[in-house]
């Protein structure tokens, strides 16, 4: 087999490996629990996961909590739960408040070596004073304040003596530095808000460049792998561990997964949620997790197009047609087949014996022959789909019409003799006959073939469904492009979820495989949650087939 190239990250790995640098490799995955995981988040944990296992290390689970405002025990929970469907284990499950007083008693460090002032500007104040990319920034009035004065007055923060925003702690570095990052970046700021672990304790929250590097340090994570737009933040997660002389951990960065007619922003999948657009975090048009989950993609496609799609250092749009065709790919080698009519028209055989069931078993995967079957029952009147009947047929067309034959799946061959319609010449009913001599397994010297097989359903046993088909949540191929003008919910597509009944063999609903299932020419379908025995509800995982190709 042709041994696949290393990607960058596997090449820094060996590296580091090889030289002795590090005896084994540990990452996290770092999610900040204001949203539930979407296909981006499962790009990062298969990274973080796959790589540490590729080289026989491990991974953290680290919640990025900082921000008490938005978050959430229920995010929390939800990611959890979202890994584990993926196969991932996590060796700890840690959240970066665990650090809060690592990370006050450095601040207070900083503080005493003159490395950190108070500063009572306002947020406009200290925007301003930042300068831009070609002018320096200018020093805050606050920025020579004495360290017994920042000592005291960051220790007041602390206590609840200030207001939100009346104060930040901010790190003195060099207002003028060509990286607008180490312009005096802001540490602490005061938040008066209630976290969802440590309570009331703390009032003041670090903010994201001050904690997460000093929190992979704390845990001795080697390789910490983040997106693209984080690596202006690099110099600056190296000096807060430099300064502070702790464990070197280092900064990488990938391109984040981008897909067509999808959004990635967890802040606009809540918008849609908020507003009702979706029927919830796990609507199954959305990109999350547990929405995709329960439209049928299964963990082992996610993983595989997380493969396919490889780490790339330029940012890429990914064709969402790739992540249907693994769902595909995954769901044709593994799930059952069952028979639905989804728009019928009534089939009578008329010399069928009156009253006769005849039960046939038919494989649930043909790609196992000789495994399991499911008993499909045959009687005189049946359902086919009226596309699958033509009146004036082309001559190509091979599936029913008028005194043409067409086989049964699994079943025997029927010819249609007569046509009936109702008043307005709509047709209502196909009367046939069936060949008893074409049955599968009977005599072989009997056996002839017809060009068309169609699928089909027994009136007199078929189950009611409800069908959910999706389809794109969004009209837009490249959802950055969404001009200034417009807003990202101007495209969304008024059609993505039509309703449709079912009507079914029996044996689809005694399944018990867990996956979707396939209709059996139509499309995979899954098991909804709000279903019940009386009601039973599918949602369309994806289509049956696509032109789309895979190089
Ligand atoms: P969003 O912008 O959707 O809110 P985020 O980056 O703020 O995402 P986090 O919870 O902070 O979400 O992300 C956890 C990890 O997942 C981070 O390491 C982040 O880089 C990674 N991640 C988030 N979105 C993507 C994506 N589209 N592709 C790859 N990795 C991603
Ligand atoms: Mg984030």
């Amino acid at each position: 087999m042709e041994e696949k190239k290393l990607n960058f990250l596997e090449e820094i790995i060996e590296k580091d490996l090889a030289e002795g640098k590090i005896d084994s490799i540990m990452t996290r995955f770092p999610p900040e629990p204001n949203g539930y995981l979407h296909l981006g988040h499962a790009k990062s944990i298969c990274l973080n996961f796959g790589l540490a296992q590729k080289y026989g290390g491990k991974t953290n689970l680290r919640y990025d909590d900082t921000n008490p405002v938005k978050e959430d025990v229920e995010y929390v929970d939800s990611i959890k739960e979202d890994i584990k469907w993926l196969g991932f284990q996590w060796d700890k499950e840690l959240y970066a408040s665990d650090y809060f007083d690592q990370l006050y008693q450095w601040a207070e460090d900083l503080i005493r070596r003159g490395l950190a002032y108070v500063d009572d500007q306002t947020q406009e104040e200290i925007r301003a004073g930042r300068g831009t990319i070609d002018t320096p920034g200018t020093d805050s009035p606050f920025r020579n304040r004495s360290v017994e004065e920042n000592l005291r007055l960051f220790r007041e923060m602390r206590d609840g003596k200030y207001a939100d925003g009346e104060k930040v702690l901010r790190a003195k570095i060099d207002m003028a530095h060509p990286n607008m990052m180490f312009r005096d970046p802001l540490l602490y700021r005061i938040k008066h808000a209630s976290h969802h672990r440590t309570g009331d304790k703390w009032c003041i929250y670090p903010m994201y460049d001050y904690t997460h590097g000093q929190c992979d340090s704390i845990e001795h994570i080697t390789h910490s792998i983040c997106t693209l737009e984080f690596d202006v933040h690099r110099p600056l997660y190296d000096w807060f561990i430099e300064t502070l002389g702790i464990y070197p951990s280092h900064q990488y960065e990938f391109a984040r997964l981008n897909l067509t007619y999808t959004l990635m922003s967890k802040r606009k999948l809540l918008e849609l949620v908020q507003k009702q657009i979706v029927s919830g975090w796990d609507d199954p048009r959305m990109p999350t997790l547990c929405g995709v989950r329960r439209r049928g993609y299964t963990a082992e496609a996610l993983k595989m197009f997380c493969d396919k799609i490889g780490v790339s250092k330029r940012d890429q749009l990914m064709d969402i047609q790739l992540l249907e065709w693994c769902v595909r790919q995954d769901l044709n080698a593994r799930s059952n087949r069952y028979m639905v009519v989804q728009d019928p028209v009534k089939v009578t055989i008329t010399n069928w014996p009156e009253g006769k069931v005849e039960w046939f078993d038919c494989p649930l995967n043909p790609a196992e022959p000789e495994g399991a079957t499911r008993k499909v029952p045959f009687t005189g009147e049946l359902l086919i789909e009226k596309a699958d009947f033509m009146e004036d047929a082309p001559k190509k067309f091979f599936r029913l019409k008028p005194d043409g034959e067409v086989r049964l799946k699994y079943t025997y061959i029927i010819k249609c003799n007569e046509v009936i319609k109702d008043a307005e010449g709509n047709v209502v009913e196909l009367k046939c006959t069936y060949d008893p001599t074409t049955r599968p397994g009977g005599d072989p010297s009997q056996w002839r073939s017809v060009k068309g097989t169609i699928h089909w359903v027994s009136t007199a046993f078929a189950k009611e469904l409800e069908l959910r088909n999706y389809d794109r949540l969004f009209t837009l191929a490249d959802m950055s492009q969404v001009p200034e003008d417009k807003d990202y919910k101007d495209f969304l597509n008024p059609e993505s979820l039509t309703l449709a009944k079912g009507y079914s063999e029996p044996a689809l609903l005694e399944d018990k495989s867990g996956i979707a299932v396939q209709f059996e020419r139509t499309g995979y379908y899954f098991l909804d949650k709000d279903s019940t025995p009386e009601h039973p509800i599918f949602n369309k995982t994806v289509a049956l087939k696509d032109s789309y190709k895979v190089e």
